[in-house]
């Protein structure tokens, strides 16, 4: 997954084409006017001309851009900007966005040129061996708040869903490489 903008909406998150939307537009790869994410009974639209990536699982779609910038949460959504255009002015629309926001619950996690940057991954201080484990999952709640998740309490129940932390020592650890 390589973009410089990476955004993995939530579970349950689909890919959505209106192939029929004709544009006149030069649109990259899996950006054509009409690309959406589907979640639930919401239709996120996105700033299609900066798409250049797109990768659709089983639960969910990540979503890559180039030339935005995630700038943080502002009045409780989180919060694009339009850095840079990737196409020449007079192939764009005039009326492109310059800001992307959405909810915090829609995305499970934003990545910067390849580091996870929301949620802010717990620290080694705050999570101990957790902070470094391949089974750990940093989750958001609905209000923003970041959690660690041990996926291993899938399979295992002597393992927490949500562990104490700082995890001092852990017969599952697993270092991520
Ligand atoms: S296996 Fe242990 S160290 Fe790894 S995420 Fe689970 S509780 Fe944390």
């Amino acid at each position: 997954m390589t973009a410089p903008l990476v955004i993995e909406f939530a579970a349950g998150s689909a890919l959505l084409r209106e192939h029929d939307r004709k544009s006149d537009l030069t649109i990259l790869r899996n950006g054509p006017p009409g690309t959406f994410v589907h979640l639930g009974d919401v239709h996120i639209s996105l700033p299609t001309d900066q798409i250049v990536m797109s990768e659709e699982r089983a639960d969910s779609v990540s979503m890559g851009f180039g030339g935005m910038r995630f700038v943080g949460i502002r009045d409780g959504r989180l919060t694009f900007q339009r850095v840079r255009d990737l196409r020449p002015e007079e192939e764009l629309s005039p009326d492109r966005s310059w800001t992307m926001t959405l909810e915090p619950h829609w995305v499970a996690a934003i990545h910067e040129d390849g580091r996870q940057v929301w949620p802010t991954p717990p620290s080694v201080d705050a999570a101990g061996l957790c902070a470094s484990c391949t089974y750990a999952k940093v989750i958001t709640s609905s209000r923003g708040s970041a959690f660690s998740l041990c996926q291993r309490s899938a399979t295992d129940p002597e393992f927490p869903r949500y562990p104490a932390l700082p995890m001092r020592a852990c017969r599952g650890y697993d270092p991520r490489g």
